[in-house]
């Protein structure tokens, strides 16, 4: 199953990518996650996207499509994957079409205040990417990652500047593919305000409502 997860940044696209990931079988890629460690292990592409990240803003697309393509041709890939956080550009979505067909795009609805209170209470662990929140899913010990026990962080762009940036940046190029992949007929509509499980649930019945199965 191909799949491309769209929503708004904090939609809670990277937790229902990891519930999804073990319960279909595919990969996960999440061009934001290959960012980050690109900026972790401190290489070329790592060096170019860092400043761009911390604002919030988009990396080129050139740079963003090579990315991808790279990774959807490992053989990983071949049973199939989750995009989450690519395409984010009409630019983007015509790369892709040309690489590989799509079984459906998941829309995630979430209000703007709501995303706004998710992204500012988000905390990460650093080195393996695990997501909390501080009120909604909070880890068992303050502060703490639950399994490495490595003190989590708050990532740059998750600051309220860059976050506000993040939105406008959603609203004006990303938003668009909504109607792009509508007019496809790909789109599966879910909304994203309830827990991580229940999202998952309404994911899983709208996609099996829409691929048939
Ligand atoms: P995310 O983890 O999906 O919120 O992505 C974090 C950041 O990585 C974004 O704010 C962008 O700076 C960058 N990024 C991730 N995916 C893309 C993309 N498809 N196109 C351009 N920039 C991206």
């Amino acid at each position: 199953m191909k799949l491309v997860f769209l929503g708004p940044p904090g939609a809670g696209k990277g937790t229902i990518s990891a519930i999804a990931e073990k319960k279909y079988g595919i990969v996960h890629i999440s061009t934001g996650d290959l960012f980050r460690a690109a900026i972790r292990n401190e290489t070329e592409l790592g060096l170019k996207v860092k400043a761009i990240l911390a604002a919030g803003d988009l990396v080129p697309d050139s740079v963003t499509i090579q990315m991808v393509q790279e990774r959807i041709a490992q053989p990983d890939c071949s049973k199939g994957f989750i995009l989450d956080g690519f395409p984010r550009t009409i630019v983007q979505a015509d790369a892709l079409a040309r690489m590989t067909g799509l079984d459906a795009v998941v829309n995630f609805v979430l209000s703007r205040p709501e995303v706004v209170k998710r992204l500012s209470g988000r905390r990460m662990c650093k080195s393996t990417g695990k997501i909390y929140h501080l009120i909604y899913n909070p880890p068992k010990a303050a502060g703490i990652d639950d399994e490495t026990g490595e003190p989590l962080i708050q990532r740059p762009d998750d600051m309220e500047e860059a976050i506000l940036n993040r939105l406008d940046v959603y609203e004006k190029s990303t938003e668009p593919l909504i109607g792009y992949y509508r007019d496809k007929g790909l789109i599966a509509d879910v909304d994203a305000s309830p827990s991580p499980e229940k999202v998952f649930e309404g994911m899983d019945k709208a996609l099996k409502a829409k691929l048939g199965k």
